[in-house]
C-alpha cells in the first residue's frame, strides 16, 4: 500500500505531485486540494501527505505504527529536504514544517495543526542567521513550543497566554508585537519551563532527563509526536461528537500534511489571510476576505489584531504584485473547480503562497445568486445550477431570523420543529394568546404540548414553544403548516400552566407570563428576553432557480392547506393544487358546540339540527377554499380524528365538579355535569389513534360523511354556476379493508348525485382514499377498485408500520436509537426504507387494481428533500407539503429528476 504522497515542486522546479482533488478519501480534503493546486501550477509550499488509511490502521492497532510506515515517512522527509535544499533541525539553514490535519470531510476546528516544527536550540541560530531577524526567529520558536505543548502534549493554552500577558505587563506594552527579540527569547525559556512542569515525565520516558520531561530537541522526535497527535485527534471526544452530529463515518480517519513553512511574519512585505472567491453572504462577484500584515496563520482567525479587507491588498507597498497575483488565482480556482472557493494564503516577503482551498460554504441567498451567475457566465450548466442549492437551505429565506449581530443567552434548547424566529411575551394558554393578539401585543405560546383546542392560540401567537413532543407532534405539524416558528420538546422546560410560569431544570431561571422570550425554530434555541429579528431578503434569484427546477422535475408539488389564506400562499409558492385539506379544524372554535351536541345527544332532532348547522358552515368553508384554488385540484379529507378531541377533557370536568361541590352548587347542576362527564368518559379509548377515527367514524355515523360530501358538492355546484372551475376530490381516511371504501364511496356518490339533481349542475367529483395502514398498502389492488386516487399518509403509515407512537417517540427512545445508530435517522422526518417499500407496493398494486389511479404523498415527508428523492424513484405523481415547504419540494423534485 502507498501510504505517503508528495506534493509541490522539486529542486529543479518540476511538479512532483502524486495526488489530486479526487483523492479526498485517501489524502483528506486539504491534502487532495493542495495536490490539485500544485498540479494546476499554483504556488504551493512543497510537502507530503500521509494517508487517512494509515491513520485508521494506527488507531485500530491501539496507536502503534503499521510495519514500514515510519520508514516511508522518513524517505519522504529526506526527499522533501532534498527538494527544499535544507534539512530539518539544521543549525545553519533549517527547514521548518507544519504538521496539518485534514479529514475527507471538513471538520472545522476539530483537529489540530502545529506550525514551525523543527526549531530547537541549534536551529534557532540558523533561522536567525538566514533571516537576519532575531525577533522573528524567537517569535517562531515560542509559537512552536506553545502549539506543540498545547496540541501534541495536551497542555492548557492559557498557561502560555498567561506568561505572555505577564511579560507584557512587566514591560508595560499592550501588544504582542511590542515585545522585543530578547523578551521573546526569555519567553522561550519560560515556555520550556512550563513544559517541564506540566508534562508528566512518566508518560513520556523518551523525553525524561533525571525524571523531568524536557521539550524535545530532536526534530525527528518532534515530527513523529506531532503526526501521532494529529492521528490521535481523530478520536478525541469533540471530534467523535462532531462526527455523530454531522453524520460523518468514524472509520474515515484523517490525513496528515507535512508541509514546508512559509512565513507571513517576516516583516511588512509579508502577510497572511483567508478569502473567498465571491461574497459568501450574498453571492456578489467580488474578492472577499481579510488579511494581516506581518502575521502567522492563526492570528487572522484568532482575532488578535484587526484585519484589513482583501481588496486593499494590491494597494499596500511591497504587496502589490502578490495582491494582483492573488486575484488571478481566484479566477484560476473558480475556472478550475467551477464553484466558489475559499482560500488560505500567506505572502512571504512579497511572494504569494497558497496553503489551502476548498469549495466554500455560503448562505442560501449566496448559493442562489452564485449558481445563477455562474450559469450566465457559462461556467456551469442549468442542471448544475439547480443541483448547487441545498433545498433545506431555502427555508432560511422564507422566515425571519435572529439578527446575527445580536447578543443573547440561550436558556434551553429543543427540536428545531418549524423554521423562523419569533419574539413575544410568554403566555401559557391559547385563550391568553388570543387575548394578547386582540390587544395588539405579540406573544409566544408556551405549552406542555398542543392539541387541536389550542389552534386559535397558535394562530394568534408569533411562535410556539413546547416542552414535549417531537418533530411530528401536533405543535410541530401545525406550526410548519402555518409557517409559524416552533421549538418543541424542550425537555429542560418545566411548565406550570396553572401558575403561568416555567422553570429551566438545573437553573434558577423562571419564565413568567408576560416575560419576553425569543425562540429560533431554525436552530431550536430558546432565549429569555427579546432578540432583534431580521427578515432575509427575498430576491428574484429564488424564482429563477425554482423555475429551472420546474423545467426538470416530473414529480408534482401540491400543498397541505386548510383555509383560503394558506391555499393562496401555496399558489404563490407554486403549488399545483391542494393535496390535503383537513376538515377537522373546521369543527373547532364556535363550531365545537355544534359537533359536541351532535356527539353527546341521543335526541334525533338535536342531532339533525347540529348536522344542518355543520353543513351550512362547511359549505361556506369549501366555497372559499375551492374559489381560492380555482382550476386546481383540492383533495378534501373527510373527518379523521377521534371524536374525543372535540370534547372537553373528563379530567377537567372532574375538577370542575369538585369545585362546584366545594362551593355548594345546586345538586341538579352538579348531577348534570356528572352526566356529561360520564357520557364523555364513555368515548374514552385506550389507544385513540388506533380507535374510533378515520373512515370508522363514517361507518358508525354515516350522517357525518354524507353531510361533508353534500357540503363539498353544494359549494362546487354554486361555484360552477358562477362560471368558475372548482375541482374538489374527496378523500376517505384510514381505510384498512376494501369494503369500507366500497360502502363509503357508494354513499358519497349517492350524495353527490342528489346535490347535482337539486342544484341542476353536472358534478364529477373523484373519490379516493388515504393509504396509511400497512394492510391497506398490501391489499392496494383490492382497494384501488373503489379509488380514483391514493394519497399515502406517511405519518400514520410510519406510526403503524413501526408501531411507534408519533406523539411520544422523539422524547423517549428514538433519540437513544439515533445515538446508538440503531436507526440511521428519524423515520418521522425522512421516509424509512421499510415504509417506502410499503408505499412502493401500494403504488404497484394500486395500478393493478386501477390502471388510471393517481398516487401522491401527503405526510410530512412530502416536504423533506431526502424523502422526495425516494418518492420520485418510486414513481409517485406528486408530493403534498405545508405551504412554506412548497419551494423546497419544487427544488428537491427538480434535483431528484437530474
Ligand atoms: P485548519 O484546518 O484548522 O484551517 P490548517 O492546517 O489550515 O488548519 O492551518 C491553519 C493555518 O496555519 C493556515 O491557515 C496557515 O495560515 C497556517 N499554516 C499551515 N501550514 C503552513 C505552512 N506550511 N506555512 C505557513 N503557514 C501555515
Ligand atoms: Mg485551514
Ligand atoms: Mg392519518
Amino acid at each position: 500500500v502507498k501510504r505517503v504522497y508528495a506534493f509541490g515542486k522539486d529542486a529543479q522546479g518540476n511538479n512532483v505531485t502524486e495526488g489530486n482533488t479526487d483523492m479526498k478519501m485517501i489524502l483528506g480534503g486539504k491534502g487532495a486540494n493542495l495536490a490539485e493546486m500544485a498540479n494546476i501550477g499554483l504556488p504551493v509550499p512543497p510537502g507530503f501527505t500521509i494517508t487517512c488509511q494509515t491513520c485508521m490502521e494506527y488507531a485500530n492497532a491501539d496507536n502503534t505504527w503499521p510495519e514500514g510506515a515510519l520508514d516511508t515517512i522518513a524517505e519522504y522527509r529526506a526527499d522533501l529536504e532534498e527538494r527544499m535544499g535544507k534539512k530539518i533541525g539544521d543549525a545553519a539553514d533549517p527547514l521548518l514544517v507544519s504538521v496539518r490535519s485534514g479529514a475527507p470531510m471538513s471538520m472545522p476546528g476539530m483537529m489540530d495543526t502545529v506550525l514551525n516544527l523543527g526549531l530547537n536550540d541549534q536551529s534557532i541560530n540558523g533561522l536567525i542567521a538566514q533571516t537576519e531577524n532575531p525577533r522573528f526567529a524567537w517569535d517562531s520558536y515560542r509559537r512552536f513550543i506553545q502549539m506543540f505543548s498545547n496540541v501534541v502534549m495536551g497542555l492548557d493554552g492559557d498557561l502560555f497566554e498567561n506568561a505572555i500577558t505577564a511579560m507584557k505587563n512587566e514591560r508595560g506594552v499592550a501588544s504582542d508585537t511590542d515585545l522585543s527579540a530578547d523578551d521573546l527569547k526569555e519567553l522561550v525559556d519560560e515556555f520550556k519551563r512550563i513544559f517541564s512542569e506540566n508534562v508528566p515525565a512518566a508518560d513520556y520516558p523518551a523525553l525524561a532527563v533525571d525524571g523531568v520531561a524536557q521539550f524535545p530537541q530532536d526534530p525527528m522526535v518532534q515530527l513523529q509526536l506531532a503526526i501521532e497527535a494529529v492521528f490521535g485527534s481523530w478520536n478525541n471526544p469533540r471530534a467523535v461528537l462532531y462526527r455523530k452530529k454531522n453524520k460523518i463515518a468514524d472509520d474515515l480517519g484523517t490525513a496528515v500534511n507535512v508541509q514546508s513553512m512559509v512565513f507571513g511574519n517576516k516583516g511588512n512585505t509579508s502577510a497572511t489571510g483567508v478569502a473567498f472567491t465571491r461574497n459568501p453572504a450574498n453571492g456578489d462577484k467580488e474578492f472577499y476576505g481579510d488579511y494581516l500584515v506581518n502575521a502567522q496563520g492563526e492570528d487572522v482567525v484568532a482575532g488578535i489584531r484587526n484585519t484589513s479587507p482583501i481588496a486593499e491588498l494590491k494597494e499596500v507597498e511591497g504587496l502589490e504584485d502578490a495582491g494582483r497575483q492573488l486575484e488571478e488565482v481566484f479566477v484560476t480556482l473558480e475556472n478550475h473547480f467551477r464553484d466558489m472557493c475559499d482560500i488560505e494564503f500567506t505572502i512571504e516577503q512579497g511572494k504569494l503562497w497558497m496553503l489551502q482551498t476548498r469549495v466554500g460554504k455560503r448562505t442560501a441567498a449566496a448559493a442562489l445568486h452564485i449558481a445563477i451567475e455562474m450559469e450566465k457566465e457559462g461556467l456551469i450548466t442549468k442542471e448544475e445550477a439547480v443541483m448547487r442549492v441545498e433545498p433545506d437551505q431555502l427555508d432560511q429565506l422564507l422566515h425571519p431570523q435572529f439578527d446575527k449581530d445580536a447578543s443573547y443567552d440561550v436558556i434551553a434548547r429543543g427540536l428545531n420543529a418549524s423554521p423562523g424566529a419569533a419574539v413575544g411575551e410568554a403566555v401559557f394558554s391559547a385563550a391568553e394568546a388570543v387575548a394578547l393578539a386582540e390587544a395588539g401585543r405579540k406573544c409566544v405560546l408556551v405549552r406542555w404540548e398542543t392539541n387541536p383546542d389550542d389552534l386559535a392560540g397558535m394562530i394568534a401567537a408569533e411562535g410556539i414553544l413546547t416542552s414535549h413532543g417531537g418533530k411530528t407532534s401536533h405543535a410541530a405539524v401545525i406550526a410548519r403548516g402555518m409557517g409559524a416558528p416552533c421549538v418543541c420538546g424542550v425537555e429542560a422546560l418545566k411548565i406550570d400552566a396553572e401558575k403561568k410560569q416555567a422553570t429551566v431544570t438545573g437553573t434558577d431561571i423562571v419564565i413568567r407570563e408576560g416575560d419576553m422570550v425569543s425562540i429560533d425554530g431554525t436552530t431550536g434555541v430558546v432565549v429569555l428576553g427579546a432578540v432583534d429579528l431580521v427578515m432575509p431578503e427575498l430576491t428574484g434569484d429564488l424564482d429563477t432557480i425554482l423555475e429551472w427546477a420546474d423545467e426538470f422535475r416530473t414529480l408534482g408539488v401540491r400543498a397541505n392547506a386548510d383555509n383560503p389564506e394558506d391555499a393562496e400562499l401555496s399558489r404563490n409558492f407554486g403549488a399545483a393544487g391542494i393535496g390535503l385539506c383537513r376538515t377537522e379544524h373546521m369543527f373547532l372554535g364556535d363550531r365545537k358546540q355544534i359537533i359536541q351536541s351532535f356527539i353527546l345527544h341521543d335526541d334525533e332532532l338535536i342531532r339533525e339540527k347540529a348536522v344542518a348547522d355543520l353543513f351550512a358552515a362547511q359549505t361556506g368553508d369549501f366555497y372559499g377554499m375551492f374559489k381560492a384554488m380555482d382550476g386546481y385540484p383540492v383533495i378534501v379529507r373527510l373527518l379523521d380524528p377521534p371524536l374525543h378531541e372535540f370534547l372537553e377533557s373528563p379530567r377537567a370536568l372532574d375538577v370542575e365538579i369538585a369545585r362546584m361541590e366545594a362551593a355548594g352548587a345546586a345538586a341538579e347542576a352538579i348531577a348534570e355535569k356528572r352526566d356529561l362527564m360520564e357520557k364523555i368518559d364513555s368515548f374514552a379509548e385506550q389507544n385513540p389513534m388506533l380507535g374510533m377515527r378515520g373512515c370508522r367514524l363514517g361507518i358508525v355515523y354515516p350522517i357525518l360523511p354524507t353531510m361533508q360530501v353534500r357540503a363539498i358538492a353544494t359549494a362546487t355546484a354554486r361555484l360552477k354556476k358562477e362560471g368558475l372551475d372548482p375541482r374538489p376530490e374527496i378523500m376517505i381516511p384510514l381505510v384498512s379493508v376494501a369494503p369500507e371504501l366500497a360502502k363509503l364511496r357508494a354513499q358519497a356518490e349517492a350524495a353527490i348525485a342528489e346535490v347535482a339533481a337539486e342544484e341542476g349542475v353536472e358534478l364529477d367529483i373523484p373519490v379516493g382514499t388515504m393509504i396509511e395502514l400497512p394492510r391497506a398498502a398490501v391489499t392496494a389492488d383490492e382497494i384501488a377498485q373503489y379509488a380514483d386516487f391514493f394519497s399515502f399518509g406517511t405519518n400514520d403509515l410510519t406510526q403503524t408500520t413501526f408501531g411507534f407512537s408519533r406523539d411520544d417517540v422523539e422524547a423517549e427512545f428514538v433519540p437513544q436509537y439515533l445515538t446508538e445508530r440503531l436507526l440511521p435517522f428519524n423515520p418521522f422526518a425522512t421516509i424509512d426504507p421499510g415504509v417506502a417499500k410499503l408505499v412502493k407496493m401500494g403504488v404497484e398494486l394500486g395500478h393493478e387494481g386501477n390502471p388510471d389511479i393517481v398516487c401522491g404523498v401527503c405526510g410530512e415527508h412530502g416536504g423533506d428533500p431526502d424523502s422526495i428523492q425516494t418518492f420520485n424513484a418510486i414513481g409517485l405523481d406528486y408530493v403534498s407539503c405545508s405551504p412554506y415547504r412548497v419551494p423546497v419540494a419544487r427544488l428537491a423534485a427538480g434535483q431528484a429528476a437530474l
